[in-house]
């Protein structure tokens, strides 16, 4: 397969250091589905098991060889061999081995809404406990048609157009399978959220990455090339993902770009599946701009979003896909063979969510723009280089000061020995060597957190 052996590089670096500290040296060892984390290509793990057995053994290993090789071949799919497991999911499990402070992964440690949280009590207190409509009940795609109209001026036809699935995540793996045919391409900018990478190649599709580079100058931009984003376009193009505002850099898509994809789009009859789940946290008077309120672009457009960010329930599942008729029918087809359904009692807390008052969202966005001006001073103060983030909740950091071979070996001695989880910038790209001098943190944290990891980080700087 096209992706083998490069996609898993992250994580393959990552696992072969784990490996090496779970499986001591000429002990046989079970397949690599069957260790803690996974991570790697089986293959791997059996050579490592393999390699220590002596040649007087040999009918021995032939039979081990071909019993591995056999349930390889049986119980694993090729499609699940070209990835690893999360990395930033795995850094969170990181954190609570080592007492860490969590600024991996991207969940709030602060209380939802009360209003929400009242809306989904009452719901289950109704007895909202059965299936809901397999894509979606109808107060909340009435209320997702209703601020797609107030925040961007799209039109979206509830019964048609909506498909609610449990979270984003499902709902841009469900349009991915609903679209792509084995050997279509997906445009996808890197550093990227890294479950675009198996998302496409579980729905068969190849990625084609163009690269976002970092501002050039202090508070600059992340910019792409023009010619670059062009060439990845060719007939084999199915669609291009395009995360605004944008995990991990933090970069917020100007209208400009956003065009040049439009007529990239329109010229090469591709889709654009846009992940909008930071729309409403914006920094600095930057604007959110969906896609598919560009001219031309609704008919070619799926808008996903969700419940996680917005109102910091991350845990609920609820995310939704917006597209045109003829691919929501797919989207829904695909969504009910996975899923069925997403909570029925929280879609009608999302219905309350999407109630909230314009108020809500600019306290959202200047909460987390106090954490972000709240965390960068104590990066930097720590030796990171800070590309200030225009959206979103992350920092991604240069870490070339500390002198560490690369982000892996810095990041394990950050949760193990200073006290603070990051996530390595190589998960977030196709070659770990391309994120080998990058480290993302999250602050979608209480003050009291950030300060913990602030006096933590405080050591870095006195190694
Ligand atoms: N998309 C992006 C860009 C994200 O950063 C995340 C979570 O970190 C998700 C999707 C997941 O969203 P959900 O919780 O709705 O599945």
């Amino acid at each position: 397969m096209v992706l083998g052996g490069r996609w898993g590089a992250a994580g393959a670096r990552w696992s072969a250091a784990r490996l090496a500290s779970v499986v001591p040296a000429g002990k046989k060892t079970l397949p690599a589905t069957s260790l803690r984390t996974g991570y790697g290509h089986p293959s791997g793990v059996h050579k490592l098991a393999i390699g220590n057995s002596s040649c007087a053994n040999l009918p021995a290993m032939v039979d081990i060889i071909s019993s591995l090789s056999s349930q390889t071949k049986q119980h694993l799919s090729d499609k699940v061999s070209q990835f690893t497991e999360s990395v930033i999911r795995e850094m969170t499990r990181q954190a609570a081995l080592y007492g860490a402070v969590n600024l991996a992964q991207g969940f709030p440690d602060f209380p939802a809404p009360a209003e929400i949280k009242q809306a989904a009590r009452a719901a289950i207190e109704d007895d909202v406990n059965q299936y809901a409509i397999t894509w979606g009940a109808k107060s909340l795609r009435n209320a997702i048609a209703r601020q797609m109209g107030v925040w961007q001026r799209i039109a979206v036809d509830p019964e048609k157009e909506i498909t609610v699935c449990c979270g984003s995540t499902e709902a841009m793996i469900s349009t991915l399978l609903a679209v792509c045919n084995t050997g279509d391409e997906v445009v996808i900018f890197e550093p990227f959220y890294e479950n675009y990478g198996p998302d496409s190649v579980l729905s068969g599709a190849r990625p084609r990455f163009v690269k976002l580079r970092p501002p050039a100058v202090d508070g600059g931009e992340w910019t792409f090339d023009e010619k670059e984003l062009r060439a990845a376009f060719d007939k084999h193009t199915r669609a291009i993902i395009v995360n605004t505002p944008n995990n991990p850099t933090g970069k917020v898509f100007t209208r400009a770009e956003l065009e040049l994809i439009r007529d990239l789009c329109v010229e090469f009859d591709v889709l654009a599946i846009t992940d909008e789940i930071y729309e409403h946290i914006l920094y600095d008077g930057t604007a959110h701009i969906s896609m598919a309120s560009l001219e031309g672009m609704q008919e070619r457009t799926v808008t996903i979003n969700g419940m996680s960010k917005t109102y910091s329930v991350t845990g609920w599942r609820v995310g939704w896909a917006v597209g045109p008729e003829k691919i929501t029918n797919a989207i829904r087809k695909v969504h009910d063979f996975l899923t069925v359904g997403a909570p029925a009692p929280l879609q009608e807390a999302g219905a309350a969510a999407l109630s909230l008052p314009a108020e809500y969202y600019a306290k959202l966005a200047e909460g987390y723009r106090v954490r972000r001006d709240r965390l960068i001073p104590a990066l930097e103060g720590a030796g990171f280089k800070c590309f200030r983030p225009r959206g979103a909740y992350y920092v991604m950091t240069d870490i070339s000061g500390f002198g560490f071979d690369d982000d892996v070996s810095f990041v394990k001695h950050l949760v193990k020995d200073v006290g603070v989880a990051a996530v390595p910038g190589s998960s977030f790209y196709r070659d770990a060597r391309d994120g080998a001098r990058q480290l993302r943190f999250a602050f979608c944290k209480r003050a009291e957190t950030l300060d913990a990891a602030a006096e933590k980080l405080e050591k870095l700087g006195k190694r």
